[in-house]
Parts: structure tokens; sequence; C-alpha cells
């Protein structure tokens, strides 16, 4: 199923969507006031009755949040997980203090600030003065159900919820300049989350489905997650080893090649640029620059 979390006339609720991905129903008789955070922390209980929920109300008008809006911690994100991308960074010059085009032997994990969530229509912030050099970058995105540490990759799609997509905006010179990546990847309204969160009964052939994206329609990226150098198993074995993972956990996936720095000369996002993100059967994200 497709859940969302909604704002309606100030009130704050989780909604489900029908089949038609238009029509929000309110879950609030059903989960009360609990954020989707909560409801996936209480699933096994939480997730038949969400399913079982018949003649719910419908809300019209509503603007949607992220789906997770306020995580519990960072989001967790993989740099250089598709071969042609790993190929343009390289070639960039931005990839520091790399700058190697070789396919990395083992996920290279960063992570996002939870403040850098928006809703996946709002805008994001150019934040003109900290950066010139704006990029996106659209992603699958796994949520975790279960929690664990040491989770084999056997078992570690017992441990998926769910799944969402996000667009890990990127300050490229800050990005380069400042070595680490935390601070060019956490910008406030840097990470659109959306527009729902599928559970993971709702995918079927997960490396089938279809990462894209264009700006201002001009299309700029499209692969297969079956790209992916790391897959899900393998990303949720290495960052379980020694961590233990947590209901509600995001893992951004990675990025396909066509970003703008994959562009000579770089084609860098500026205010009034609209980036649609966008994967097959999980929405897409709609964001101007402002
Ligand atoms: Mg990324």
């Amino acid at each position: 199923m497709k859940l969302v979390t909604f704002v309606h006339e100030g009130r704050e609720a989780l909604g489900r969507v029908d089949d038609d991905a238009t029509t929000i129903r309110d879950l609030g008789g059903v989960v009360g006031d609990r954020s989707l955070l909560e409801v996936i922390g209480d699933w096994e209980r939480l997730g038949a009755a969400i399913a079982a929920a018949r003649d719910l109300p419908v809300v019209e008008g509503a603007r949607l949040r992220a789906p997770i809006p306020e995580p519990r911690r960072d989001l967790f994100a993989v740099g250089k997980n598709y071969r042609e991308h790993v190929a343009e960074f390289g070639r960039s010059g931005y990839d520091s203090p790399d700058k190697s085009e070789d396919l990395p032997d083992k996920p290279i994990v960063f992570s996002k600030a939870t403040t850098s969530v928006t809703g996946p229509y709002d805008d994001v912030e150019a934040h003109t003065g900290v950066t010139s050099e704006l990029d996106y970058e659209a992603e699958l995105a796994v949520i975790i159900g279960v929690g664990g540490r040491g989770i084999t990759r056997d078992d570690a799609m017992g441990h998926v919820w769910g799944y969402t997509i996000v667009n890990d905006v990127t300050a490229r010179d800050v990005q380069r300049d400042h070595k680490q990546w935390l601070l060019g990847k956490s910008l406030d309204t840097h990470a659109p989350m959306g527009p729902w969160a599928v559970s993971a009964d709702e995918v079927g052939d997960l490396a089938a489905l279809e990462v894209s994206s264009t700006v201002n329609g001009e299309p700029r990226q499209k692969a297969p997650v079956a790209d992916l150098i790391f897959d899900v198993p393998e990303l949720i074995r290495v960052l379980s080893a020694g961590m233990t993972l947590l209901p509600g956990d995001v893992i951004a996936t990675g990025t396909p090649a066509g970003v703008g720095i994959g562009f000579d000369p770089p084609r860098f996002l500026v205010p009034g640029d609209v980036v649609e993100c966008a994967i097959s059967g999980l929405g897409a994200l709609r964001n101007t620059i402002r």
C-alpha cells in the first residue's frame, strides 16, 4: 500500500492512497495521531488494521509532506553506486578526496541531516551564498521495517518495510571543498522525499524498477535499479554489520548517470528550475528551485 503524511486544515495525519495514485484517505480513525515512523515501528499490528480498513474518508486539498518528515536520525546515503555515474563523477573533478573513475570495491556511505528532508512538491532552497553549484540525484530509497544488527544478505529483504524516492540534492562546491560529504548533502530542503512510502509487498521485481529524472521537462537520468553496483541486500548487510538499523531508517541507494556535473560544462540548477525524479510504481517528486 501507499502511505502519505499530509497536512489538511492545520492538522497533520497519515493517509492511504488509492490504486488511482491520487485519492488520499484519512487513516486517523485507524492509527490515531501516530506518525508513519510510529506505525512502521508497530507494523505487525497496525499494518493489518490499515490494510483491512474500508470506507475511509477522502481528504481533498491536502498538502503532502515527506512520508517520514522528521526521521529519527540522519538519512543513510550511498555514493557512486551506478557504474556510469562513477565515471561521470570521476571525470568531473568534483569527486573528493578520491577523484577516481574506478568502481568502488565497498559501498561509500554518507549521511544527510534530518533537517534536509522536505515534501515531494515543496520548493528546494537555492542557498545562494552557500553554494553556486546545485545538482540533483534521483534515487531509490529503502525504508527499514524490523531493525537489527548483523543482518545477512539472505535475511536483508525481510528487514525492508518498503520504498520511496529521494532527490539527493547536492551542493557540489561544498561537497568538493569540505572533502567529507555531510555538509554538501545536508542543506535545508535538500532531501525531497516521497510522494508516498510504498510497502514492499506492493513492489514486484525491485531490479526492474526504473529511476529517472528531468529538469524543466528535459530527460537527464534513466536507469534500472538492476544497475546498482551494491544491491539492496548488500547495502543492508554492510550498514548493519556493526551498527543497529532501526525501524524507519531511510537508505538512499545512489544515483544513475546524468547529473549536472556529468555534462561538460556542468549544468547546475538555478532558481526557477523544476526537477522531477520518478521511479516506476513509486510515483514522482516535483520540486522547484527557489
Ligand atoms: Mg546520491
